[in-house]
């Protein structure tokens, strides 16, 4: 069976245009050496045996891969050395001539390729006969008969060389042919040595017939060293380019360029028709499946390789092959159907998890099929590209999540509020742009009777039904647990006001959820641009007034009117209670250990503040930190937390065991320009070091006026305060912020970590975080560490400080130090009294 032809035919007959006069040239050297010299008759066995050496070494080749071609450098020169001596001219060129056809006919080589080398082998010998017969008669002892010989046979090599590089210039174009010149000079060295070896060996031909023996035992020797070489050679190449691979794939920017740095280099690199990165789909990532195949210049998403060989190599986390040397093997039929001839699929892992599939297909040029050394290639390009391919899709992921809502997909608040912007801005003067707030009715009571999950049911197939019923050019968004928006451009609030029946007609629907089915209903609030406002923040704010009072009314939906507002003012009644909270010391503070995963030391702890409200009980912090974001009391707030923190880490460094204390500061207090001074103030009052203060800071907050946090944040890290960036995964501007500032510490989600003994997805986004922290050298801190699995995890990532239940939950001062002191206690008995001490809390 021979190969397809995969080179462009139209480019490949241009060859013809070199091959022709070759041959010409041949024909008319011959002659001219041959003239007038005789051929006896001893000469011909001499030229039978010339033949078998002639094959031989044609066959005793390496091979030289120039970008998608190789190219053959055999021990010709030897041979052809030794018959220019002993032959006539004439025998040896056909003798040559007939040897390179049967050799390249025996390697598969048809058409064109066949006849250029042919055509070459004999004008290359014609060539050189000719340079003998003008130098004179050989004695075979003499300098100057070797000297004749050497330039003979350079003649040859440099008349092979020119018209390869000529060919490829031809067919491939100047780049290949310019690649394949640089890459002559190891082939020129070969023929150096084989022209002295054949010198030597002519010489002690000379010396009569008990030399031949003498000279089979060097050409052994010789050709073992010569093969070894050649595959050093080789490797030292396939070494090279798989570091400039690397190299490339990764500096590839994270932009979806990997895929054609990657996939273009692997096929020049194993020669293949085909190269294909294959990515199962998972969670909201949907499948990749790219090509680069032979003569395309973008990639495609197709592959040649039946999707059950990708699907076992996955599976299985095995190298499948067609070489039963290399891996497993595939069914053949499958493959013939599929019109594959050979193929290697490697699987593409991330630590001990499969993520996908590296391949190559149908190897071009010759028909030497992949052997184990290709496919060790294949598998060392896959560890690096899977390196790689992990770390894009850990920025795309950190992308995607900063603009969707992680259960159903929706672009989230900070993406409607941006889209929002736009049409605002890009609104016709006769055109309102409407928000419609969809709220669920009673979503709290199906989370709390079937659970959870049923909750993320619903609000899935609501999402999809909102999606589908929703007109075309509408946003719908996830702004908020039980919300959504839905917005666009309409005619006027009427208008948007009609929508909303419309919509909230079609969602309520009767829904199945588990094994239950639900009487869904909801409530819309409408409010548009301009009447009630040109800012985002406001518009959903009011869309939200008009909600809650869409679902006190039958009709369940209501456009949002400014006698609304006072209402939903008195809601916030709380408000007013914040501030007499934090001046009468019912925010108080608790303290949550970092810890060393590696001996379970305790290296820090973080600040998180607590409201006990007298009325209503204890509130979220996450509520009233908004709360007082939104009322102008945040910074009373982080000074009270400030304060209460640098006592403590001055009471524990007076104490003898110093701990530094990590205060979380919202982004508001960062546009304040007199918050360093506060914090500096607040050092110098306890007495307590900069460094032993760690300021948190979540980027989804800096999304907001980085031009005038980041002076404050670096005034800060100038007093030699450190700065850590918390909740590090969410958004997609934290790598940023790395770089912009000096950042001591990162805090990874906890939603990654707790995720990470489940699902492979947030294993790699730990381990790309820890991987990228330690490049730029800083602390890296897992957070909502809760198992010992988990832990077992981090300190496999090369993860060093945890935080989270599985040591302590967040304490109030007094409890914290007596977990101190119970731990203290339970390590000086040795009794292995950590794991008892998590009931603490
Ligand atoms: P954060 O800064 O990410 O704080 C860590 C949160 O994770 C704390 O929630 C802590 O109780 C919780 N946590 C720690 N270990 C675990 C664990 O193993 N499993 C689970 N499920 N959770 C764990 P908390 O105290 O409710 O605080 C929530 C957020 O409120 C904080 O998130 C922080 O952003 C904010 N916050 C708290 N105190 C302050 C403050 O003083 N100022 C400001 N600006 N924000 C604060
Ligand atoms: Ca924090
Ligand atoms: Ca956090």
């Amino acid at each position: 069976m021979r190969a397809p032809r995969l080179v462009n035919l139209k480019t490949v007959h241009r060859a013809w245009l070199i091959t022709l006069p070759l041959a010409l040239t041949a024909v008319l050297l011959t002659v001219a050496a041959q003239i007038g010299r005789p051929i006896y008759a001893t000469n011909l066995p001499a030229a039978g045996l010339f033949l078998v050496l002639f094959v031989v070494a044609g066959l005793t080749t390496f091979r030289l891969d120039v970008r998608r071609h190789s190219f053959v450098v055999s021990m010709i020169a030897f041979p052809l050395l030794l018959g220019l001596f002993y032959l006539p001219p004439l025998l040896l060129v056909l003798t040559r001539t007939l040897a390179t056809l049967m050799v390249r006919w025996h390697q598969g080589q048809t058409s064109v390729k066949l006849w250029f080398n042919t055509a070459l082998s004999g004008a290359g010998a014609a060539l050189a006969s000719l340079i003998v017969r003008a130098g004179g008669e050989l004695d075979g002892l003499s300098p100057v008969t070797w000297l004749i010989l050497v330039a003979a046979v350079t003649a040859d090599v440099l008349l092979t060389l020119s018209a390869v590089i000529g060919v490829v210039a031809l067919v491939q174009g100047r780049a290949s042919s310019d690649a394949m010149a640089r890459s002559a000079y190891p082939g020129l060295v070969v023929e150096a040595v084989n022209v002295t070896i054949g010198l030597v060996v002519l010489v002690l031909l000379q010396q009569g017939p008990w030399s031949v023996v003498l000279l089979a035992a060097l050409v052994g020797f010789f050709i073992v060293a010569y093969r070894s070489y050649a595959r050093s050679l080789q490797q030292s190449r396939a070494l090279n380019e798989i570091y400039e691979l690397t190299k490339a794939v990764t500096s590839a920017p994270h932009d979806g360029t990997l895929p054609d740095v990657l996939l273009g280099r692997v096929r020049d690199l194993l020669q293949a028709e085909y190269a294909t990165l294959w990515i199962p789909g998972r969670g909201r990532y949907p499948e990749v499946l790219l090509s680069a195949k032979e003569g395309y210049d973008a990639l495609l998403d197709i592959a040649a390789t039946p999707v059950a060989l990708r699907q076992r190599a996955y599976r299985e986390g095995k190298t499948v092959a067609v070489d039963p040397r290399v891996g497993e093997q595939p069914d053949r039929r499958e493959l013939r159907r599929a019109g594959v001839k050979d193929a290697i699929v490697v699987p593409l892992r991330a630590g001990s998890v499969v993520i996908g599939c590296l391949e190559v297909a149908n190897r071009l040029g010759d028909t030497s099929a992949w052997g184990p050394e290709d496919a060790r290639l294949l598998e060392t390009i896959a560890a690096h590209a899977a390196v790689a391919v992990e770390n894009s899709r850990l920025v795309d992921r950190l992308r995607f999540d900063a603009y969707h809502d992680a259960l159903t997909g929706l672009p989230n608040r900070r993406r409607i509020v941006e889209a929002l912007e736009e049409s605002i801005a890009a609104r016709a003067a006769d055109e309102v742009i409407a928000v419609l707030l969809v709220d669920i009715n009673g979503l709290q009571q199906v989370n709390d009777l079937l659970g959870r999950q049923a909750g993320d049911e619903l609000l899935v197939e609501l999402a999809r039904r909102l999606r589908e019923v929703a007109p075309s050019p509408a946003l719908v968004g996830r702004p908020g647990s039980d919300e959504f928006v839905v917005t666009l451009g309409s005619s006027s609030g009427d208008d948007a006001l009609d929508l909303a029946v419309r919509l909230r007609g079609q969602l309520r629907r009767r829904t199945k959820v588990g094994a239950v089915t639900l009487d869904v209903d909801v409530a819309v609030g409408v409010a548009v641009c301009p009447d009630h406002g040109a800012d985002p923040t406001v518009l959903l704010q009011r869309a939200d007034v008009a909600m809650r009072v869409a679902k006190g009314v039958s009709s369940g939906v209501h456009l949002f009117s400014q006698a609304l507002e006072s209402r939903s003012v008195q809601r916030l009644g709380i408000a007013a209670d914040l501030r007499t909270a934090l001046d009468d010391g019912q925010v108080q503070v608790h303290y949550q250990p970092k810890v060393a995963i590696a001996d379970r030391r305790v290296v820090g702890v973080e600040c998180l503040a607590r409201w006990d409200h007298p009325a209503h009980g204890p509130v979220g912090p996450a509520d009233f930190v908004t709360l007082a974001e939104h009322t102008g009391l945040i910074h009373r707030l982080t000074e009270v937390v400030l304060d209460d923190g640098l006592r403590r880490a001055r009471h524990w460094s007076d104490a003898g065991h110093p701990l530094p204390v990590a205060v979380n500061v919202s982004p508001r207090s960062l546009v304040d320009p007199e918050f360093p001074g506060l914090v500096a103030d607040l050092l110098g009052r306890h007495g307590v070091s900069p460094e032993s203060l760690i300021v948190e800071i979540t980027e989804r907050g800096m999304a907001g006026d980085q031009a005038r946090q980041l002076p404050v944040l670096r005034e800060l890290a100038g007093l030699g305060v450190r700065l850590a960036v918390d909740d590090f995964g969410q958004g997609y501007s934290a790598l940023a912020l790395v770089r912009r500032l000096p950042i001591a510490e990162v805090k990874i989600d906890k939603s990654f970590v707790q995720g990470m003994a489940t699902d492979p997805g947030d294993l790699a986004v730990v381990r790309a975080v820890v991987d990228m922290a330690r490049h730029f050298a800083l602390d890296v801190v897992a957070e909502g560490v809760e198992s010992e699995l988990t832990l077992e995890l981090l300190s496999g990532v090369g993860c060093h400080i945890g935080q989270g239940f599985l040591f302590s939950r967040p304490l109030p001062y007094e409890r914290l130090e007596a977990w101190f002191t119970a731990r203290t206690e339970a390590d000086s008995t040795g009794a292995g009294g950590f794991r008892r001490l998590r009931a603490v809390g």
